[in-house]
């Protein structure tokens, strides 16, 4: 079920150039009018326009004299990337291919659950840490996405619903950086989108709902707390050094007591004292998902202050590993439950449309090179 949107690259080219001003924070936004000699205040309305409104045409932004609106048409834009296909699962799991500058391709996937709705972006084109289960490590690293590919991502999803006009209620109630690329290596842009997402300019979302996961890129998570109050999950993913290391190679430099102990003085810098790491722990079976790392695991995280979620590996192929069974995920769980940790399974979702971390544009790339195979035994056919 998948609507391919054409794509306008002609469009985007004319435009090339100009300050695009969708993944500015207020600051910097703030910064930008003065510098362009105009009040500092037009920022907000600018906010306002792009956040709330979904407006992307400065020509539409009527409480902006016609002199200004001219003068921004001329230096700045306003431009979300570009969806190349959107899927739609039976589950309500909404899925787009994102198309940013240089048309690479990233995903973003949308996940209702009750009154909750969740928008996992995407932070990098590609990742250059080599998690060994993770399909997104196996396309090695393309580049970081700019503030403005991040925060269009959520300003997509909205626009997808028409919910701009609506008002946006409860269209996207959380965010989670859990889409390609490792956010920590991508700091400046992602603090940028992030903060937009948090403010009430931008889209007004409470910092417990907007989520950095990262695999522990630790000199980047000492500095988080200066910049951000978001919330924080760190991809775990094994209870020892020894087993980190095989299956999230970064472990070798940032091994586990140092992750857990930065991940601590994170939370412990935020003033609002309920908050707690949340342990991400893709069970990958034979691997990871024994009762005895569960064991392990428990007396790990005694009296550390965390939440656990347990995600099943998403399958994909050529990975090497294996979903564990319904029985291995109930049984490590539980072992957590009885030691008093509180623990959420991930159930999976979206399935028909691949909506797994990292599969889609994996299928994707996977089709262009079976195509440019077939070009060449084509091209090598035709001259023969
Ligand atoms: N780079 C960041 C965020 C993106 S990955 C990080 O690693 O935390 C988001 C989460 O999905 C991580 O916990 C990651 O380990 C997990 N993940 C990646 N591939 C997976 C797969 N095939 N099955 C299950 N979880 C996976
Ligand atoms: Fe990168 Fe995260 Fe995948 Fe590891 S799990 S390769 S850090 S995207």
């Amino acid at each position: 079920m998948t609507a391919v949107i054409a794509s306008s690259a002609s469009e985007r080219d004319a435009q090339a150039g100009k300050v695009n001003l969708l993944g500015m924070p207020r600051p910097w936004l703030e910064s930008w009018f003065e510098e362009i000699g105009e009040k500092k205040f037009r920022a907000q309305q600018l906010l306002k326009w792009m956040h709330h409104e979904g407006v992307t045409d400065f020509d539409a932004m009527t409480n902006l004299s016609r002199a200004l609106r001219d003068k921004l048409a001329a230096i700045a834009e306003v431009r979300p990337p570009e969806v190349a296909s959107q899927s739609d699962s039976t589950d309500g799991t909404r899925k787009w291919l994102v198309r940013v500058d240089g048309g690479a391709l990233v995903e973003t996937v949308l996940i209702p659950d009750g009154d909750r709705a969740t928008l996992c972006v995407s932070s990098q084109v590609g990742c250059s840490l080599d998690c060994k289960f993770c399909s997104t490590g196996k396309q090695g690293f393309q580049r970081n996405l700019s503030a403005a590919e991040i925060v269009g991502q959520l300003w997509l999803a909205i626009a997808s619903y028409d919910a701009f006009k609506a008002g946006k209620d409860r269209v996207v109630t959380n965010v989670v950086f859990m889409g390609m690329g490792e956010p920590l290596l991508n700091f400046e842009n992602v603090v940028a989108a992030m903060n937009l997402m948090m403010d009430d300019f931008g889209y007004g979302i409470s910092k417990r709902r907007v989520t950095l996961s990262t695999s522990g890129v630790l000199p980047a998570l000492d500095e988080l707390h200066r910049y951000t109050d978001a919330s924080l999950a760190i991809s775990l993913h094994a209870p020892n050094d020894a087993l980190r290391s095989r299956i999230v190679p970064i472990n070798k430099r940032y091994p586990v007591a140092d992750l857990l102990a930065s991940a601590k003085r994170y939370i412990d810098a935020q003033t609002d004292r309920k908050r707690v790491v949340t342990i991400e722990y893709t069970l990958l079976a034979g691997v990871n998902d024994q009762p005895e790392h569960a064991r392990e695991l428990v007396e790990l995280l005694a009296d550390y202050p965390c939440k656990v979620n347990l995600i099943p590996f998403n399958p994909f192929p050529n990975s090497g590993f294996e979903r564990p069974s319904g029985n291995a995920v109930s049984r490590f769980w539980k072992v957590l439950v009885d030691a008093g940790l509180r623990v959420t399974v991930r159930t999976t979702r979206g399935d028909d449309i691949d909506a797994a971390c990292g599969q889609l544009v994996g299928q994707v790339a996977d089709r262009t090179r079976r195509n440019e195979r077939y070009r060449r035994s084509a091209a090598i056919g035709n001259a023969l």
